[in-house]
């Protein structure tokens, strides 16, 4: 999930509010495209989007306690140890005077009201939890940091909700809009048209039509991208959840495979966390079946009982 949603990001980030033309000329979905303008960012390099859900994911791993100071300090430490180019200037800067989250929080005190994508770029992660009134509750709260808008936290908890549908198999890949529509307010099942601005339910309602409407992951990427507009943040969106997807081709070319950064913190890293992550789903999985084993023969030894009394009753 972690290593497809980075190739979204890194493949995006080279078309990111690029002209038209630029994208329609290079979006074939082959090679990373150096960006026009942003030159220090090299083509295969990931970007925040990624580096926030790489962060995620390790706080869910570790079983850290999710709440604002400890997530906090999971974005820290994730940038802290590796900056690098793609986050909003301003948070950029922010993140650079941080050396926990404890400055994070003080920093963004009165100013984490963004409506913008940032927390949801990161959310897909989230829906990896079995129960989905957690995925709501813990996609608001990682959002609540940055983005504690309405708007903000919707579009989060919308993008949680993709690969919560997706992963757990709820239903039909053409249905996942009216599923996110019945939890979060949002017209997530009507098709996104048009340029992809920075407000967060764009990015979302964008990668939503992209993973309905196309069937294998090079289609999707491509997709994600021909919107134009925020780019890196619809792909990474797109392709994190469509990766759960068994209704999805994964077909991925190997350029693109073989042409994301590979540093410490790069391709290898990111297999790696997604093994990690796949085995923390299905052990949680096993513990939701041995609780709901062990409530139905709680049931039958309730119902044996009382037929034992009914019995005795009428005896
Ligand atoms: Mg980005």
């Amino acid at each position: 999930m972690l290593l497809e949603l980075a190739v979204g990001d890194a493949y995006g980030a080279g078309f990111e509010y690029a002209a038209p033309e630029f994208v329609k000329q290079f979006n074939v979905g082959v090679r990373y495209q150096q960006h026009p303008k942003w030159i220090n960012l090299r083509p295969g390099s990931y970007t925040d989007d990624t580096q926030m859900s790489l962060a995620l994911a390790e706080h869910l791993i570790n079983g850290r306690k999710w709440d604002e100071l400890s997530l906090a300090n999971s974005f820290v430490e994730a940038f802290s140890r590796d900056p690098r180019e793609g986050y909003a200037q301003g948070f950029y800067s922010v993140l650079t005077q941080c050396q926990k989250g404890s400055d994070l929080l003080r920093l963004l005190a009165g100013h984490g009201d963004s409506d913008k994508s940032g927390g949801a770029m990161r959310a897909g992660v989230v829906g990896l939890y079995h129960n989905v009134d957690e995925v709501l509750e813990k996609s608001r709260i990682q959002a609540s940091i940055t983005h504690h808008s309405v708007d903000g936290i919707a579009a989060a908890q919308a993008s949680s909700l993709m690969v919560h549908y997706l992963v757990h198999s709820l239903g039909a890949k053409e249905d996942l809009g009216e599923y996110i529509c019945s939890y979060v307010p949002g017209n997530w099942n009507l098709p996104f048209e048009g340029k992809v601005g920075s407000n967060g339910w764009m990015s979302v309602r964008a990668a939503i039509t992209a993973v309905v409407q196309e069937n294998t992951l090079l289609d999707i990427l491509k997709r994600s991208v021909a919107f134009t507009g925020d780019t890196d943040t619809v792909a990474a969106i797109a392709l994190g959840a469509a990766s759960c997807s068994n209704e999805v081709e994964k077909n991925i070319p190997l350029t693109l495979l073989d042409g994301l950064e590979n540093g410490t913190y790069g391709k290898d890293f990111l297999t790696k966390l997604d093994k990690q992550l796949l085995s923390y789903s299905t052990i949680q999985k096993e513990n939701i079946s041995i609780e709901a084993g062990e409530d139905r023969s709680a049931q039958q030894t309730l119902s044996l009982s009382m037929n034992t009394r009914k019995n005795q009753a009428s005896s």
